[in-house]
């Protein structure tokens, strides 16, 4: 990992010039980037995929068009928070939320999409990857990642990267 202090908006407006290509035309695609700075210590190439592989998901679950955003902010993690989530630390953290309204993720599956090789795809669509790498990523940069929605509903994945310096 080739880690430097960068920022989550530029990383986030950077890959935007991409993100047209990916989802495909019948997809409205929307922007909101939170207050500056949002300073994280991280590989952008790896925070760059991060965000690719999640459009690349958005854009198979919504098959007859839909909405697809992406937005940034900053969030406070305590202490009871993170000790419910296994890992990392307490502290500021940025966040970048990637969310579309295709048609969500089963109960059932939920607890198995960061495995590698599980996927729903017919075979040839989907290797099952793509989550356990923005996984691997997350976890290297001591971040969290989230996921809520409801099927046929919308998913929305949340990637939390610590602060650089990382001050409560
Ligand atoms: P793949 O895309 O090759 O199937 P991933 O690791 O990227 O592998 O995703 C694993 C599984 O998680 C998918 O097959 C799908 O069932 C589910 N999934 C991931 N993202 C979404 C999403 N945005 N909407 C609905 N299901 C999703
Ligand atoms: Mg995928």
């Amino acid at each position: 990992m080739h880690a430097d202090d960068c920022s989550l908006n530029e990383i986030v407006q950077g890959v935007g010039k991409f993100l047209r290509r990916i989802i495909g035309e019948d997809i409205t695609l929307s922007t909101t980037l939170g207050p500056e700075p949002l300073t994280v210590f991280a590989d952008k190439g790896q925070i760059e995929q991060v965000i690719i592989n999640l459009a690349t998901n958005a854009r198979d679950a919504m098959e007859n068009g839909g909405a697809f955003s992406i937005s940034t902010g900053l969030t406070v993690f305590d202490g009871r928070f993170i000790q419910s989530r296994g890992f990392g630390k307490p502290g500021k953290f940025a966040v970048v939320k990637v969310s579309d309204t295709g048609k969500g993720i089963d109960k059932g599956v939920r607890g198995k999409i960061f495995e590698p090789f599980f996927t729903t795809k017919e075979f040839g669509k989907g290797t099952g990857l793509g989550l356990s790498i923005v996984y691997g990523i997350v976890k290297q940069h001591k971040g969290y990642i989230d996921v809520d929605g409801h099927p046929g509903k919308g998913t929305t994945f949340s990637i939390y990267l610590p602060l650089s310096g990382n001050p409560l």
